[in-house]
């Protein structure tokens, strides 16, 4: 069956009855950024610039981000690559910045600690910024907002940025700047942030494990996370019918993304847009190009009529059998 997917790598991600998606991927540390990557993807959904301060001894600097920054953005373009700014804490910990806290997933994480710290988004905004210098392909999200104060000071801070740059001579453009969907909170703000920003990307892992009040690494409740819990597919579909309604462009970065049942409940309801991990990209591609949209949009229906994750994870494989 792989032989078979990696044929069809660079066929077009368009369904039987001609829908198209786009597929971006999400990276971290270095991925195969070859040719043939870049000729089957939209570009990076998602880059997790916390990953590669993980194995640093010590914050890098603004020139050794901008290094780090312009292999991405280089290897890319002239695709789009949207920069995630540090999401450290919760999880993710840099053992030269430790956090300690009794209920982290509900502490200082993401842009919290950025705004605790604007030195620290300052300096990754910057680099960020000259790295996209002449490519101009940068886009820049920002991780685990619960609240439109926090855009207004991360878009002070990045406007500043940019002011700054300026006056040093140099020539750098606004990039496109986005919110992460992954606080339920902002599901009921979407018109409110949409005043401010130009993209949504949708973190189904954080969304599930807030919708649900499950922690996504405890094991003793691992069985309780489920992004195919109806509460969490209903709240994606409402977002996906919002979005579309106020005119920004919402893309998904989540793992549900990457999950070929998932990919097609995420396209019916209509999201144009997923971003997953180089590994899933045939076989989410393989799904679309094997399903209509029609009959995604229907599985969707019937999927959203289900009372519990594990009757809908049964239909799923019920209905998906054929092609898995
Ligand atoms: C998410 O929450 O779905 C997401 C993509 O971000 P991360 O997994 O890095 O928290
Ligand atoms: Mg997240």
């Amino acid at each position: 069956l792989s032989a078979l997917l990696e044929n069809e790598q660079d066929l077009p991600s368009v369904t039987p009855d001609n829908h198209s998606m786009t597929l971006m991927v999400n990276t971290g540390l270095a991925v195969d950024t070859g040719a043939s990557l870049k000729s089957r993807i939209g570009g990076v959904g998602l880059y997790r610039t916390e990953v590669p301060f993980m194995i640093t001894e010590r914050f890098p600097g603004e020139q050794e981000q901008m290094r780090m920054y312009r292999e991405q953005l280089e290897s890319f373009a002239p695709l789009p690559v949207v920069m995630r700014t540090l999401d450290i804490g919760g999880d993710k910990d840099l053992p030269y910045f430790p956090i300690e806290e009794a209920n982290p997933f509900l502490g200082w994480r993401g842009i919290r600690v950025t705004l605790d710290h604007p030195e620290v988004l300052m300096v990754q905004v910057r680099a960020m910024l000259r790295a996209s210098q002449g490519l101009d392909n940068l886009q820049i999200l920002l991780p685990m907002v619960s609240n439109v104060e926090e855009v207004d000071d991360a878009l002070r801070l990045i406007n500043r940025a940019i002011d700054e740059l300026g006056e040093e001579g140099l020539d750098v453009s606004r990039p496109l700047i986005g919110v992460m969907i992954e606080v339920p909170a902002t599901l009921y703000q979407l018109e409110a942030l949409s005043r401010r920003v130009d993209f949504f990307s949708v973190g189904s892992n954080d969304l599930t494990q807030y919708l649900l009040a499950v922690d996504r690494n405890n094991p003793r409740v691992a069985e309780l996370y489920d992004s195919c819990h109806p509460a969490v597919l209903l709240a994606l579909y409402q977002l996906a019918v919002e979005s579309q309604r106020l005119g920004v462009p919402t893309s998904v970065c989540g793992e549900l993304a990457g999950d070929p049942a998932g990919a097609l409940l995420l396209m019916g309801m209509g999201f144009q847009t997923l971003s997953m991990n180089v590994p899933s990209l045939s076989r989410v591609r393989a799904a679309i190009r094997r399903v209509s949209f029609k009959a995604a949009t229907e599985l969707l229906k019937e999927t959203l009529a289900l009372d519990s994750p594990k009757e809908v994870r049964n239909h799923l494989n019920l209905r998906l059998k054929g092609w898995k």
